[in-house]
């Protein structure tokens, strides 16, 4: 065992502990929440649950409706107020980076205990306990490592929260996050009843026709660029009203954009249409791992993962494409003809 993994360890005590003596919980996760950020808020709400404690998830009103994909994940029962009972509550994050990734200011400044459950190398590590497994493929290959050491029983409703994470991000057992433990992890999963064709169709099968017309809009613009090392699409508010898709069925866009052969870096910039925070969302994805991506987050205030980051930012698509070159380069050690 390294020390890294020990360390975890101990923190996984500490939140179990944690979850025995509380009683009431607030569960949330970041904004524009993916699959592994709501199978994770789902997954903890059950366990919560079965333990017989009180436990509310909170997603901003914003975030509603979800990606189509995650829609038939039982998440009826999220508030989006705080509760009158708030400074009472144990606030647990999940998958969640940094607090900003949560803009909400009854989060931001509260004095509650906060337990901080992610796998995020960037984790800005803002809780009262910090579970921060850079390990594990998912925020649920942790939560499922808490609820065996909580002796919580596998149901199928719980073991499909962890499932849907766990595909989504380890993009469906095929990035390098992908190891044993991942797969360990499905064969539990799977035996606690998973119906693994089922979930694969939820997830991937049940497309509005607007979601593919928005993605043809998207390859259609491809931009291939840095001597093929960057390939970049934009999504604007245009392409939203045109398709009837809405901002939501840009999920999975990015996915297309990495396969084109010889690209290093993979980019979706999109108009953001809930007029909040910055104008503009950039997706990234480094293919081959040379480039880590949330270092170039990082400049706009944004992170994530080294193949799989994102910011926000207000500067046109133009300049945005601009910066990424450069940040290409600088990583990569000059523009393609000198590397
Ligand atoms: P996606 O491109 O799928 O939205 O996000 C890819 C990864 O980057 C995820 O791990 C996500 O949490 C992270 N990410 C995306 N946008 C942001 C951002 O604005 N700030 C931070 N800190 N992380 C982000
Ligand atoms: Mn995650």
């Amino acid at each position: 065992m390294t020390e890294a993994t020990e360390l975890v360890g101990s923190e996984l005590d500490l939140v179990a502990e944690e979850i025995r003596a509380g009683d009431r919980f607030l569960l949330t996760t970041h904004e524009n929440p993916d699959g592994d950020a709501l199978g994770s808020l789902l997954a903890v709400h059950r366990i919560l649950e079965t333990l017989g404690k009180d436990s509310l998830m909170f997603l901003t009103a914003k975030e509603f409706p979800l990606p189509v994909e995650y829609r038939f994940l039982p998440l009826e029962e999220v508030f989006h107020e705080p509760p009158a009972d708030i400074s009472d509550r144990v606030v647990i994050f999940l998958d969640c980076g940094n607090i900003d990734r949560m803009p909400v200011d009854f989060l931001r400044e509260a004095r509650n205990k906060v337990i901080n459950i992610d796998h995020h190398h960037d984790n800005t590590r803002f809780g009262t306990i910090n579970l921060i497994d850079v390990e594990a493929s998912c925020t649920a290959e942790i939560v499922y490592d808490l609820a065996g050491l909580l002796g919580v029983e596998m149901t199928p409703e719980l073991a499909n929260a962890l499932y849907v994470a766990l595909v989504t991000d380890t993009g469906k057992f095929m990035y390098e996050n992908t190891d044993g433990r991942s797969h360990r992890m499905a064969a539990g999963l799977i035996d606690a009843g998973v119906q693994v064709n089922e979930v694969y169709r939820r997830l991937y099968e049940h497309s509005p026709i607007e979601k593919l017309k928005l993605l043809a809009r998207a390859l259609e613009k491809i931009e291939l660029l840095d001597d093929g090392r960057l390939a970049v699409t934009y999504i604007s508010g245009d392409d939203y009203t045109s398709t009837g898709a809405s901002e939501a069925l840009t999920e999975g866009v990015i996915d297309h954009l990495r396969t084109v052969d010889g690209t290093v870096v993979a980019a979706v910039v999109r108009d953001q249409s809930d007029g909040g925070r910055a104008a503009r969302k950039v997706s990234m994805r480094s293919t081959d791992g040379r480039v880590d991506v949330s270092a170039i987050a990082r400049v706009h205030g944004g992170g994530g993962h080294r193949r799989a980051a994102g910011f926000g930012t207000d500067l046109p698509y133009e300049q945005v494409v601009e910066f990424l070159i450069g940040e290409i380069a600088a990583q990569l050690g000059g523009p393609p003809t000198s590397g």
